[in-house]
């Protein structure tokens, strides 16, 4: 494993590795969000090493009008009002609306990594980590040269074997793989 410091980037997927992904539904509102056992704590562990701590998801239900924009913004401010109350940081939010699974901002594209160095232009991809708990999140990750890390939510597909050439690590938890590294 690398050795993370403050010239790395954190991306991470939101459902399923900082909240509880609903299975075969969407988090529609903040009452329905639930933080993963002990991501908040990571959180704060993980402010400490990485230099940006950026979000990237997909979000299609704002494509099939199950929520708004304004609404997931609301949901995205109470997140991080927590994280921050709880000693973590999260400096951008990327999300892809989009229906179409070839879209270039929908995950595994690699669209909303682009936005984020857009934004950060000290952003490294190969000094950047993916966490997240689908395939997807591992090729946007992998295609970009990052260090991908595999969260093993129950939603998840069937925990890989390792060594797999899209995945780097496994972790049963985000909170696990922060105390690996701290
Ligand atoms: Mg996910």
């Amino acid at each position: 494993m690398p050795v993370f410091h403050k010239q790395w980037t954190l991306f991470l997927d939101r459902d399923g590795v900082i909240n509880v992904e609903k299975k075969e539904s969407y988090v529609l509102s903040w009452d329905e969000f639930v933080f993963a056992p002990g991501a908040l704590e990571a959180l704060g562990m993980l402010n400490e090493v990485f230099g940006h701590i950026v979000v990237v998801t997909n979000q299609r239900c704002i494509g099939k009008g199950l929520l708004t924009v304004q609404q997931l913004d609301d949901i995205h401010r109470c997140m991080v009002k927590t994280i921050e109350t709880h000693g973590g940081r999260i400096d951008r939010i990327y999300f892809c609306p989009d229906l179409d699974d070839d879209s270039p901002c929908r995950k595994p594209q690699t669209g909303m990594a682009w936005q984020a160095r857009r934004d950060f232009p000290d952003i490294q991809f190969h000094r950047s980590v993916m966490v997240g708990n689908h395939f997807s999140d591992m090729m946007f990750g992998k295609q970009l040269g990052m260090y991908t890390v595999w969260i093993g939510s129950d939603t998840c597909e069937e925990m890989p074997q390792l060594p797999h050439p899209l995945i780097d690590a496994c972790y049963p938890s985000l909170y696990d793989w922060a105390k690996a590294i701290g």
